[in-house]
C-alpha cells in the first residue's frame, strides 16, 4: 500500500468514469457547492482508460457511471472491480430502481447514486462516507497483516466462505479475486484436519465459541498451521442458521517453535535417559534430578540417592572442595578426574565436567560423570603389555646379540680343541679335551638356537624348495636319533603310508630340523617303549601334497595345563621328574615357528606317564620329474690340495683367536697352503696388490674396511688377475649362506663361522682344482702329482713335527721308522688272517694304530682300526682280506710320500 491514512484526511482524488460531457460537469459543479471542496476530480470517459487511471495513480474513491461507450450495465462494475479489488466504488445509475444499487452494493460498491436525483449534500455526504469506511476498512485489514490475523464468514446456503485478505494469504493466495467455496477449502486442508473444521461449525451452531489449530497445505505446497475460532452462531426465526462467522490466526512460527522446542526436549530426554553416562542437576548439597545411569554407577536406589549429601559420593573430601572451588571461581569445569565411592563402597575413577547454573528458582549445578575405571585399567593392562612385549623383545635381542659375540670365541675354542686332540695327548687329556669339545659343541648348539629363533622372529629365513626324498628324510632322521635309542634300549617304529609320495618340493634341512628336535624330545622324554615315526598324505590340491608326520613316544606325557605354553621360547615343564632331562625350551618353539613358515600347524596330544604324539602338518609342492631344481655345483668331495706347487690363502680375518683356528686348521691340514693374515680388509688388498693368493678367506666384519668394501675394491679396482681371485665370506650369519647373499657383493662362496673344517676344505679344493684345471689346459703345463695306482690318499706330519719339534734329524729317524717295519706288519696280516690267527691279527694291528698316528691320514686309521675290531670280536671276518688288501696298498702309497718328505730333509 503506497499511500498514508493521512493523505486519505487532507486530500481527495476523486476518479469520475462518465463519458457524458454533461453529467460529468454537473458532478464537478455539485461538489464545488458542497462542503467537501478539498479534492480533485478526474474525468476518464471509458472503462478501460479508467482501470488505466486506477494502475497508475492512487484514488479516494471513484464515481463510475454503469453505462460506458466500452462497457455496460453490471459488468462494468464487475470488470472494474476484479481491475482493482481494494478500490472503493460508488456506482451512478440512470434508474432509480432500489435492487440496482442494492446489487451494486453485493457485486463490491460501497454505495449507489441515481443520476438526476443526489444534490452536493448527498453527493459530498456519499463521498465522505465511503471514503472513510474504506479507510477503515484499510486500516483493518493493514491490522489483520501485521497480526497474521483473518477474519472469514460461511454462508451456510452456498458453502461458500468469505474471507478477509489475509486469510487469503495464509492460503497463498494474492489477490482475494477467487471465490473460496468449501471445495476449496477441503483441497487445502491437511487431510487429517478435515475434521476440525465440520466440527468448528458445528458447535458455532451449538452456540458454542470454540478454537482450535489445524493444518493447511497452501498453494504453495507449504505446511501453515492456524489457529481457527468461531463465533457462537445465532439462528433464525425458522430456526436454521445461515452463517457462521469467525476469525483466523497464522501461528505457523510459534508452532514450528514449539515444535522444534519438543523436539529437542524429546532429543534431550533421550540423551538424558540413555546416555551410558551419569546425567545430574544439584543444588550442592542433593541430587536434585539425575538419569538412570547416575542410579547404575552409583548403585542407590532413586529415593536413596535423592536423599543423600553429595559430600558421600567422594572418596577424598579435598578433591570435592578443590572442584568446588574451581566451579564457584570460573562456573565451569571439565573432565576433573575424581575418585567417587559407590553404596557398595567400591572406588571408581571418573570425570566430571559440570556448570555451575543460577535463575531465578534455582541455584546449583549440571553436569555429567564419566565413568573411566575399566578404560584406565585396560590402559595400565595396556601399557604393562607393551613394557612385557617390549621387555621381551629386548631379552631376546639381547640374547642373540651375546649369542652373536658368543660364537666367535666358540669357534676358537673347538677348533683350539680339534687342534689339541690332533696332537699327542695322554688318555686322561685326551678325554678332558673330548668333553671340552662336547661341552662346546652343545654350547654352540644352543648359541645357535637363539640365533636361529631371532632370525625367525625377524622373518630373516626364507625356505628352499627342492626335491626332498620322504624316505631319506626319515632314514637320515631314525641315524640321528638311532644311537640313542639303541642306548635307551627303546623300540622305534616307522611307518610311512603308501599313499606318501617319493618326492616332495620342501626345504630339506629345515624339515630335518622340524622332525630331529620332536625325534629328538621323543627320545629324550622317554625311558622305556618305543618312539613311532609315521608319515601320511592327509589330503591333497592339485598343485600341493599335505603330509602329516606324527611323532609318538610312551614317555612321561605333558600335564595338561602345560600344552598350551610348551611351544613359547623358554618353555619347560617343570616337576621334579622333568628336571633331570636338561633342554633350553627352544626346541619346540623353533620347530612351530619353521613349520609354520612352510604354510603348516604342529600340535600336541598327550596323556601324563602314559605319552605324547606330536602332529605335524606340512603342505609341500608337489614334484614333478620335470621340475627343475635349481642344482647348486656340486662340491667335489675329495679334499686333496695337491696341485704340485704351494697354495697361498690370505685370510682376512681381525679375531686374533680365529686368526690362529683358521691358520692352524688350514696349514695342519694341508703341507702346501701358505696362510698369509690381514688384520683387517684394507690390508689384505694392500697384502694382494704385492702378492699372488690362490684364494682369499673374507671375514664380514672388520675395522678400518670391512669385506664387503674390501671385495668391492678388489673386484672394481684391481687389474684382472688379482681382481679375479677367488674370495670366501666368512660369516656367523646363516642368512648370508642361505640366501646367497654373498653373490650380491662380488664373492663367490661363503663359509659359516664356526666353520665345519671339512666343508672348508672341501669347498678350498674344489675352487683350487677348477682353477689349476683351467691353467693346465691354458698353459698345458706339468700335469698334477699323482700316484702310481691312482689312489689320493693324504699324509699329515703334523703330530711328528710336534715331536721333533725342529729337529731334523729326529724327523728323518722317525720317518725311517715308518719305512720298513709296518710294511712287514702288513704282510705278516695276511698269514694271520689265512691261520685265523686272531689274536695274534688282534696284537699286530693294535700296534700298527701308533705307527699311523704319526702317518695322519684318517682313511687309513680307519680300516686298521676296523681289522683290530674284527680280530677282536671274531665275527665278519669274511671281510678281512679285502680290508688287509686295501690297508697294504694305501700304505704303499704313503711310504712314497714319507720317502719323499725324508729326501727333502736331506
Ligand atoms: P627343551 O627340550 O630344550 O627343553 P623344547 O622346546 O623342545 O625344549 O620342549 C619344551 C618342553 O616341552 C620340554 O622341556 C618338555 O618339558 C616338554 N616336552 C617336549 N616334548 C616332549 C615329549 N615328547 N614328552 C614330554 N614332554 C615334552
Amino acid at each position: 500500500m503506497q499511500n498514508s491514512i493521512a493523505d486519505y484526511e487532507s486530500y481527495h482524488k476523486i476518479l469520475l468514469i462518465e463519458d457524458n460531457p454533461g453529467d460529468a460537469r454537473l458532478v464537478e459543479i455539485l461538489l464545488e457547492e458542497s462542503d467537501f471542496y478539498e479534492c480533485k476530480i478526474i474525468n476518464k470517459t471509458t472503462l478501460a482508460s479508467g482501470i488505466e487511471a486506477l494502475k497508475n495513480d492512487y484514488f479516494s474513491a471513484v464515481l463510475l457511471d454503469l453505462t460506458l461507450p466500452d462497457s455496460k450495465g453490471f459488468e462494468t462494475l464487475e470488470q472494474l472491480i476484479k481491475a482493482s479489488p481494494d478500490v472503493n466504488v460508488i456506482v451512478m445509475t440512470g434508474l432509480a430502481a432500489k435492487e440496482i444499487g442494492i446489487r451494486a452494493v453485493k457485486v463490491g460498491a460501497q454505495d449507489f447514486l441515481v443520476k438526476g436525483e443526489f444534490d452536493s449534500d448527498q453527493l459530498a455526504k456519499t463521498l465522505r462516507y465511503s471514503i472513510e469506511r474504506n479507510s477503515v476498512l484499510q486500516r483493518l485489514e493493514e491490522t489483520q497483516r501485521i497480526a497474521h490475523i483473518g477474519n472469514w464468514e460461511f454462508l451456510v446456503s452456498t458453502e461458500i466462505f468469505k474471507l478477509s485478505s489475509e486469510v487469503y494469504r495464509m492460503f497463498g493466495y494474492l489477490t482475494k479475486d477467487i471465490v473460496f467455496h468449501k471445495r476449496l477449502l477441503v483441497q487445502h486442508v491437511h487431510k487429517d484436519d478435515l475434521e476440525i473444521i465440520d466440527d468448528i461449525v458445528r458447535s458455532a451452531f451449538k452456540g458454542k465459541l470454540v478454537t482450535r489449530d489445524f493444518r493447511v497445505i497452501d498453494k504453495n505446497n507449504e505446511v501453515r498451521y492456524l489457529n481457527i475460532q468461531s463465533s457462537p452462531s445465532q439462528p433464525n426465526a425458522e430456526g436454521r442458521y445461515s452463517n457462521v462467522k469467525g476469525i483466523v490466526q497464522d501461528i505457523t512460527e510459534r508452532k514450528l517453535a514449539e515444535l522444534e522446542l519438543l523436539q529437542s526436549q524429546k532429543q534431550y530426554k533421550t540423551i538424558f535417559s540413555q546416555s551410558k553416562d551419569a546425567i545430574y542437576i544439584s543444588d550442592g548439597r542433593r541430587i536434585v534430578d539425575f538419569n538412570d545411569a547416575t542410579l547404575k554407577l552409583f548403585g542407590y536406589s532413586e529415593t536413596e540417592l535423592k536423599n543423600l549429601h553429595v559430600e558421600k559420593l567422594y572418596l577424598n573430601p579435598d578433591d570435592r572442595n578443590h572442584f568446588l572451588k574451581i566451579i564457584n571461581e570460573v562456573h565451569s569445569v571439565k573432565n576433573y578426574e575424581t575418585e567417587l565411592v559407590t553404596k557398595n563402597g567400591s572406588v571408581r575413577q571418573c570425570l566430571l565436567t559440570t556448570n555451575f547454573i543460577s535463575n531465578d528458582d534455582f541455584t546449583g549445578y549440571h553436569g555429567i560423570i564419566r565413568d573411566i575405571t575399566e578404560r584406565k585399567q585396560t590402559e595400565e593392562l595396556r601399557k604393562a603389555k607393551e613394557l612385557a612385549e617390549r621387555s621381551a623383545k629386548m631379552k631376546e635381542q639381547f640374547l642373540a646379540n651375546v649369542s652373536h659375540e658368543m660364537r666367535t670365541p666358540m669357534n676358537a675354542i673347538l677348533g683350539l680343541t680339534n687342534l689339541l686332540l690332533k696332537t699327542e695327548v695322554d688318555g686322561e687329556q685326551d678325554n678332558y679335551l673330548t668333553s671340552i669339545r662336547e661341552s662346546s659343541q652343545h654350547l654352540l648348539g644352543i648359541i645357535n638356537d637363539i640365533l636361529e629363533i631371532s632370525s625367525l622372529r625377524e622373518g630373516k629365513i626364507n625356505l628352499e624348495e627342492k626335491e626332498l626324498n620322504i624316505q631319506d628324510l626319515i632314514h637320515n632322521l631314525t641315524t640321528i636319533i638311532g644311537y640313542k635309542i639303541k642306548e635307551k634300549n627303546l623300540e622305534l617304529e616307522i611307518n610311512i603310508e603308501e599313499n606318501v609320495p617319493k618326492c616332495v618340493l620342501g626345504d630339506v634341512l629345515r624339515v630335518q630340523q622340524v622332525l630331529t628336535n620332536l625325534a629328538g624330545n621323543a627320545v629324550k622324554f622317554t625311558e622305556k617303549g618305543f618312539v613311532r615315526i609315521t608319515v601320511e598324505k592327509t589330503r591333497e590340491t592339485e598343485t600341493e601334497d599335505f603330509l602329516e608326520f606324527r611323532v609318538t613316544d610312551s614317555g612321561i606325557g605333558i600335564p595338561e595345563d602345560k600344552i598350551e605354553m610348551i611351544f613359547e621360547t623358554f618353555t619347560r615343564v617343570f616337576d621334579e621328574k622333568v628336571k633331570t632331562y636338561g633342554g633350553t625350551g627352544l626346541g619346540l618353539a623353533i620347530t612351530k615357528q619353521l613349520v609354520q613358515l612352510h604354510g603348516g600347524t604342529v600340535r600336541v596330544e598327550s596323556v601324563i606317564d602314559e605319552g605324547s604324539t606330536f602332529i605335524c602338518e606340512i603342505p609341500f609342492k608337489k614334484f614333478q620329474l620335470s621340475t627343475e631344481t635349481d642344482k647348486e655345483p656340486e662340491v667335489e668331495e675329495i679334499i686333496d690340495l695337491n696341485i704340485g706347487r704351494d697354495i697361498h690363502i690370505l685370510l682376512a680375518e681381525d679375531h686374533k683367536l680365529n686368526q690362529i683356528v683358521a691358520r692352524k686348521t688350514l696349514e695342519k691340514e694341508f703341507d702346501n697352503v701358505k696362510v698369509t693374515i690381514a688384520d683387517n680388509g684394507k690390508i689384505a688388498v694392500d697384502k694382494l696388490a704385492e702378492n699372488e693368493f690362490d684364494l682369499i678367506l673374507m671375514d664380514i666384519q672388520m675395522p678400518v674396511m670391512d669385506g664387503y668394501e674390501a671385495t668391492k675394491y678388489i673386484r672394481e679396482q684391481m687389474p684382472p688377475n688379482k681382481a679375479n681371485t677367488v674370495i670366501f665370506a666368512m660369516t656367523a650369519h646363516a642368512h648370508m649362506a642361505q640366501d646367497e647373499k654373498y653373490k650380491e657383493y662380488g664373492m663367490d662362496d661363503c663359509v659359516l663361522k664356526p666353520f665345519d673344517p671339512k666343508q672348508l676344505f672341501s669347498k678350498i679344493a674344489y675352487y683350487i682344482h677348477r682353477n689349476n684345471n683351467q691353467k693346465d689346459s691354458d698353459n698345458n703345463t706339468e700335469n698334477n702329482m699323482s700316484n702310481s695306482n691312482g689312489m689320493d690318499i693324504k699324509i699329515d706330519l703334523g703330530y711328528m713335527d710336534l715331536m721333533a719339534d725342529g729337529d731334523n734329524d729326529m724327523k728323518k729317524v722317525m720317518l725311517e721308522l715308518l719305512f720298513d717295519e709296518p710294511v712287514e706288519e702288513i704282510k705278516s696280516m695276511y698269514g694271520m688272517n689265512k691261520n685265523e690267527d686272531w689274536d695274534a691279527l688282534k696284537k699286530v694291528s693294535h700296534k700298527m694304530k701308533s705307527t699311523l698316528a704319526f702317518v695322519g691320514n684318517d682313511t687309513i686309521t680307519n680300516i686298521n682300526q676296523e681289522i683290530e675290531q674284527i680280530a677282536m670280536d671274531v665275527s665278519t671276518t669274511e671281510k678281512l682280506p679285502v680290508l688287509i688288501r686295501q690297508l697294504d696298498e694305501m700304505y704303499q702309497v704313503v711310504l712314497v710320500q714319507l720317502k719323499e718328505q725324508h729326501g727333502k730333509l736331506n
